[in-house]
């Protein structure tokens, strides 16, 4: 239960006076449903507001505090033209006040002539005098004009004096805390306490202090980082605890396959299978992440591990994201598994009537031995009769939910996550904690380097004659349109045109695939452009991660600037599959800066995955890498992992250490620290795993 000190900064956001539900709706936009989210609406800049001493003592174009005597009022000859109100100060240097909207006598009541009156606004000048449009405050208490104004991320029809004063009533409301951090840890950082930094944050006196690496936004961004850590590390050993079984085959269907590959696995492969086979002959629970670039050949491993465990009798599965990549896993191991004498299924959402009857049965009793499908394995009704190794590939497209409900689904089944983003070792700390980690570090020999080319799509026409001669000569070509988070309809509108423009030259060899078709329509898209019924794929950014067709040797992308490099990355290892030399044209469009086509030739430059994941991390964050910020991955409000990485790390420490003395979180700390995980609603881990 969530700890009683919490109740009101969790109540919905609507319970403030003040805020109905138009509000509601327009803060949702900056992700505040409760009224403890406002408390992490961090200002990123500030206004000075301190009464300058005259006019001179201000700058021009930045806001200035004066007081000044009202002079004269001077209404307006036309309605088009400006109120203006003559003013000076102590120095007699003028001040014109211009309002281009009045309402009656209302200024004559807010500036009586020959009256004192502190005005503060942006200072600028006109016709050599200086002015004032429209006046932030105009009062005659200098306590009236807050000194120091916060400056907020703002959406359409909240201003920040509203949200400043939500979130100034709402820091009030901070109860006492107990502390949930380590004393000496806490003055060796300097943090201060959370409710200070809180306060501190939202109330900055100079840039230092809306510096990420400030005290006080360190110590928060801590504790964001420390409640995330945390959790993880509390499933994490409620995991390790659970007895696992050793899983140790005779190796006869792991050989058989072996014999019929027609390559040998790279060493990095054997490497980590060699890791994953001492997992699996290991007592306590297995959970690993596999991490290998695109191309470098993790579902030949994850089907040996597999095998090992069938091997034993037991049963496997493998969990995608898409149908499309579950489907695909299906066709690549389903005949091999045919070839050995065992039976795999695919199981996904589509999978229905009688068909899914006889799936279930089969499996309860035993009869299938892998089973491949998308998160419709999760289903109530899906039961395993001896579900011992669990693949989950892809992994970064689930959530947390997914995957605290998965480690429950099977019979204490190991666990291996695979993953081809090159996400730095940081960031896998922020998603898994600190599990057990392999790579597959080298892709197979003989895959040849993707000429990479950076230009403006102004050279479209060149590109598509270009790309007839090349399709004529038998290539397959992706063609990626613009990315606009903004809006999936808009989109959708670019590629459909792209679509018909590229239509006029190839006709009806141009197929066009996005994410609003059905699961049906891309299948035979996707089918037409296996076969090569069609050659070129028009594509949003749908093309799905891992998909395989190994004949598509070019990749254009178009406003790649728009990309994240470690999205473009995955996208040209779309290419990368065969053995054939690929190609990737990177296309920008203007206006673009120096430093955006500087930064896609990064790509030119390599094609190792983690460089330029590391290079992206610098550049843009977390959660852009993964391209979507609800990745799982780096979901933050408060920390900044190009900024907070050597946090992150002390945070994993501690969090280890804190599951190690207190594991059920009973001691004055481990009580504190729960109000932690409630407050930045990582309670998952609590309520599932923790006693009461
Ligand atoms: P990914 O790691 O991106 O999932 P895949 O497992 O799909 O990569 O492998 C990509 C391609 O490389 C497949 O066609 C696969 O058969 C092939 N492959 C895998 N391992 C090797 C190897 N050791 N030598 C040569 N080709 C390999
Ligand atoms: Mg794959």
């Amino acid at each position: 239960m969530r700890p009683d000190i919490l109740f009101p900064l969790f109540r919905e956001i609507t319970s403030v006076s003040g805020v109905g539900d138009k509000y509601a709706k327009l803060l949702r936009n900056l992700n505040i449903e409760k009224i403890v989210h406002l408390l992490w609406h961090l200002p990123y800049s500030f206004i000075n507001r301190k009464l300058l001493p005259s006019l001179l003592s201000g700058k021009i174009g930045e806001t200035g505090t004066f007081e000044v005597t009202t002079i004269e009022h001077v209404p307006p000859k036309f309605k088009s033209k400006p109120y203006r109100v003559l003013c000076q100060d102590q120095f007699e240097n003028q001040l014109v006040l211009c309002f281009f909207k009045t309402f009656g006598n209302f200024l004559l009541k807010q500036l009586p002539p020959e009256e004192k009156r502190f005005i503060s606004g942006k200072l600028e000048k006109f016709n050599n005098l200086f002015q004032i449009n429209h006046p932030d405050f105009i009062t005659s208490r200098l306590g009236d004009i807050p000194e120091v104004e916060p400056i907020y991320n703002l959406t359409a029809g909240i201003s920040n004096k509203f949200i400043g004063n939500l979130i100034k009533n709402t820091l009030r409301q901070i109860p006492s805390f107990p502390e949930w951090l380590d004393a000496e840890f806490m003055k060796q950082q300097h943090f201060p306490s959370f409710s200070t930094a809180l306060f501190a944050a939202h109330n900055p006196k100079s840039y230092a202090d809306i510096l990420p690496s400030s005290p006080a936004r360190n110590r928060l961004a801590y504790d964001e980082l420390l409640s995330n850590q945390l959790a993880l590390a509390i499933v994490r050993q409620k995991i390790k605890k659970q007895n696992g079984r050793k899983v140790a085959g005779n190796g006869l269907l792991r050989k058989k396959v072996l014999d019929t590959l027609p390559f040998n696995l790279t060493n990095a492969q054997e490497k980590v299978l060699k890791e994953i086979f001492a997992d699996q002959a290991d007592e306590s629970r297995m959970l690993r992440l596999l991490q290998g670039d695109v191309g470098s050949g993790k579902t030949i491993v994850a089907l040996l591990a597999m095998l090992n465990a069938v091997e034993c009798g037991h049963q496997a599965a493998i969990m995608a994201p898409t149908e499309i990549l579950a489907k695909q896993h299906f066709e690549s191991i389903a005949p091999i598994c045919e070839n050995i004498g065992i039976r795999a299924e695919l199981l996904t959402g589509r999978t229905k009537g009688k068909k899914r009857t006889q799936i279930l049965t089969d499996l309860i009793d035993g009869k299938i031995d892998i089973l491949i499908g998308t998160h419709a394995l999760f289903v109530e009704d899906v039961t395993f009769s001896d579900l011992a190794f669990v693949v989950i590939d892809e992994q970064h497209r689930f959530g947390v939910h997914q995957r605290l409900n998965l480690s429950n689904k099977g019979n204490l089944a190991d666990i291996l996550v695979m993953t081809a983003t090159p996400i730095p070792r940081s960031l896998i700390l922020t998603a898994f904690g600190d599990m057990e980690y392999s790579k597959i570090d080298q892709l197979p020999a003989g895959r040849k380097p993707v000429d990479t080319r950076v230009m403006p799509l102004t050279k479209i026409d060149e590109i598509i004659s270009a790309l007839q001669n090349k399709l004529a000569q038998g290539a397959r070509a992706y063609w990626v349109c613009p990315l606009v988070e903004e809006s999936e309809k808009i989109d959708l509108a670019a590629a459909e045109q792209r679509f018909e423009i590229l239509q006029k030259t190839f006709g009806a060899k141009v197929g066009l695939i996005h994410g609003k078709m059905k699961e049906k329509q891309k299948d035979e898209i996707m089918e037409q452009f296996k076969s090569g019924k069609i050659n070129l794929l028009v594509a949003t950014t749908v093309i799905e991660v891992g998909v395989n067709v190994p004949e598509a040797t070019i990749m254009i992308i178009e406003h790649a600037e728009r990309f994240g490099l470690a999205q473009l990355h995955q996208l040209r290892g779309r290419v990368k599959r065969g053995n054939s030399a690929a190609t990737c044209l990177l296309l920008y469009n203007y206006p673009t800066t120096q430093t955006a086509i500087s930064r896609l030739q990064i790509m030119k430059e390599t094609e190792d995955g983690f460089l330029i994941a590391e290079e992206d991390l610098k550049l843009r964050g977390g959660g852009e890498i993964l391209g979507t910020k609800q990745s799982g991955f780096a979901d933050f409000k408060l920390a900044d992992m190009s900024v907070h990485q050597g946090l992150l790390l002390t945070a994993c420490q501690d969090a280890k250490m804190i599951v190690t003395q207190d594991p059920e979180l009973k001691s004055p700390r481990g009580e504190a620290l729960r109000i932690l995980l409630y407050l930045f609603e990582r309670d998952d881990a609590v309520k599932t795993y923790l006693a009461g």
